[in-house]
């Protein structure tokens, strides 16, 4: 997808700061952070929502949740919790239309979410 930011930041035509990658997942600074850390998840795979996942990407998306769960660990979020969104179309705010969990810790996050 040439138009898609996200595969631009993954394939490094655009800037992203980059702070995890594997085989499946790349993970960057959101550049709109939303609390101290706001990471986002992003599958090498274009995948443009959830509802695009078949039944081959479910270890993909397992895997999204494993990296999200780690990345928390390292970054000292998991004693007093952290959040992690995946906004699918337009009545959720989803604005770039390649999927991707947002990883949010280091303040209080309220429920309902807005
Ligand atoms: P969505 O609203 O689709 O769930 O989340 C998209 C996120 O991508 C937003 O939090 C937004 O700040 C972030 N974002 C949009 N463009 C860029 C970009 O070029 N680089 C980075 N690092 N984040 C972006
Ligand atoms: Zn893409």
């Amino acid at each position: 997808m040439e138009s898609c930011i996200f595969c631009r930041i993954i394939k490094r035509e655009a800037p992203g700061k980059v702070v995890y990658e594997d085989e499946s997942v790349v993970a960057v600074e959101d550049i709109h952070p939303q609390a101290p850390v706001h990471l986002l998840l992003i599958p090498r795979k274009h995948l443009p929502a959830l509802a695009d996942a078949t039944p081959e990407d479910e270890a993909l998306l397992g895997h999204l949740l494993k990296v999200a769960a780690q990345l928390a660990r390292e970054r000292g979020l998991e004693s007093r919790g952290y959040r992690t969104v995946i906004n699918n179309g337009a009545w959720a705010g989803q604005s770039v239309l390649h999927l991707h969990v947002h990883l949010l810790g280091g303040r209080v996050f309220h429920w309902p979410p807005g």
